[in-house]
């Protein structure tokens, strides 16, 4: 199996690897996508953050269906292996063929969502193929943070059926996908000379993990367990006064470790008694889900510690806030549909922030969770925001596009398989800029996104190209 440039999807597939268009740096790729209409006469628009809209014409016959909406984005995830030198800000793919494998040397692929990009040009160019009437949308930075389509409008939205083709798999169609936002808690706090002794409190060995797909698996959260301890020590009647509280990396992480310095008039023995026997019935409440748990106490210095009030504020936040999985589909097996996660507790110089990843696939279940951290935090005298926040794509149990999907699987004998996702995916953003709008997600095998190894399955490439005309031309 060769990389046929004779094929048009292959062909738009090897142009765009010729342009980078890592995310933020999408205006080179969003501009040809502009000539292309232009030079095709097709209406478009492109938009303040180079989102571009095309639309065509129904063919022949199609006039009276109702239209339909194509969507890819345009961005790529850009990661190298460390020997590479290629620059993603300038340079093109070192596209390769290993085995039927498209690959890139030493780099991503941009098989994500690049294959659906060149199967929207392909198919725009395409006098030949029957289809209604068609927009397609390219959008930009999707794997930061869907912010591209978080800029479009709904007036941008021409049509109430999609084909997400940021999908993947062939026969394979994504039924839901979680939204939510950062809940961003902040307090400034106030500092007092400290002559009592200091100590650290770590929390190490957890396994962490995905908080969208792993938020279900009942793993540690280093953070939730740090305060945990510390506070149901303060309950016992020990003496806590932070110093300060570190933990997790990323909001949509679940946090592996934590360290929370405090000081504490308390005798030595009795707190490192107390967080021995803590760590003890801790670790047996996680001995079949994450037994890599452990503490480590020791002796550290520090002449400064938070003001009583602030230190207690501080813990009592960090020890409330809601956290982990929250609600399961009582009709999808398996799906998580609410969920949280302290993913980052952070001290910089004088202010404590908290940062919590809110999922779920209701727009109200979100809202929810994050009103009851906005209370808690006026409670406690701290600082409320949300960032980031993006709609939710919730299971309808009626989807014609669906029914299209599995009719044309079955016509070249598969089956249609489904599964839902507690991650988040612009398909969310299009449910929330219509509501009425039915989606499927499409795309053919891709394999290891996001990694230099990423890799794309040339003959599904070209099938999962037939089949998508199929769908198209189903689509009455
Ligand atoms: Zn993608």
């Amino acid at each position: 199996m060769e990389f046929d440039l004779n094929k048009r999807h292959c062909y738009w597939f090897n142009e765009l690897c010729k342009i980078p268009h890592g995310s933020r740096n999408e205006k080179a790729l969003s501009d040809f996508i502009v000539d292309f209409a232009k030079a095709h006469g097709f209406d478009y628009k492109q938009d303040e953050v180079w989102n571009v809209i095309i639309d065509k014409k129904a063919s022949e016959g199609y006039e009276n269906a109702p239209g339909l909406i194509l969507q890819a984005h345009m961005d790529m995830v850009c990661e190298k292996n460390r020997d590479c030198d290629l620059d993603f800000e300038k340079d093109p793919l070192d596209l390769y063929v290993e085995d039927g494998l498209l690959k890139a040397k030493g780099t991503t692929l941009g098989a994500d969502d690049g294959t659906g990009v060149a199967y929207m040009l392909a198919i725009l160019e395409d006098d030949s193929l029957k289809h209604p009437r068609l927009s397609c949308i390219f959008t930009t930075m999707e794997e930061i943070g869907l912010l591209g389509a978080a800029e479009l409008k709904p007036e941008d939205v021409h049509a109430d059926r999609m084909i997400s083709l940021d999908g993947g798999g062939e026969c394979h169609t994504l039924l839901s996908s979680a939204g939510g936002g950062t809940a961003v808690v902040k307090r400034k706090v106030s500092f007092e000379a400290n002559e009592d002794p200091v100590y650290c409190l770590e929390v190490k060995g957890l396994l962490g993990g995905h908080s969208g797909g792993d938020i279900h698996l009942e793993k540690g959260n280093a953070n939730k367990l740090a305060a945990r301890i510390l506070k149901e020590m303060v309950l016992e009647g020990a003496d806590v006064r932070l110093v300060s509280f570190e933990g997790g990396m990323k909001d949509n992480a679940i946090p592996r470790e934590a360290s929370v310095v405090f000081a504490s008039t308390t005798d030595k023995d009795v707190l490192k008694e107390a967080v021995s026997k803590k760590e003890k019935q801790i670790w047996k409440e996680l001995e079949f889900s994450d037994a890599g748990f452990k503490t480590v106490f020791s002796e550290v210095s520090s002449d400064k510690k938070m003001t009583k009030k602030d230190s207690e504020d501080v813990l009592n936040m960090i020890y409330l806030m809601p956290n982990g999985f929250k609600n399961r589909s009582m009709v999808i097996e398996g799906l998580t549909t609410a969920s949280l996660n302290l993913g980052v507790v952070r001290t910089a110089d004088d202010t404590i922030e908290l940062d919590a990843l809110v999922r779920a696939a209701l727009d109200s279940h979100t809202d929810d969770m994050l009103n009851q951290i906005a209370v808690l935090s006026s409670l406690l005298d701290m600082d409320f925001s949300v960032e980031g926040k993006y709609p939710g794509w919730s299971y309808s149990e009626v989807s014609p596009m669906r029914d299209i999907f599995a009719g044309v699987a079955k016509a070249n004998n598969k089956e249609l398989e489904v599964t839902a996702a507690h991650g988040g995916c612009e398909c969310g953003v299009f449910k929330g800029l219509n509501p009425n709008i039915d989606i499927i997600s499409f795309g053919p095998i891709t394999r290891y996104i996001h990694t230099p190894d990423e890799e794309l399955d040339l003959e599904s490439f070209d099938r999962s190209y037939g089949l998508l005309c199929e769908i198209i031309e189903a689509c009455k």
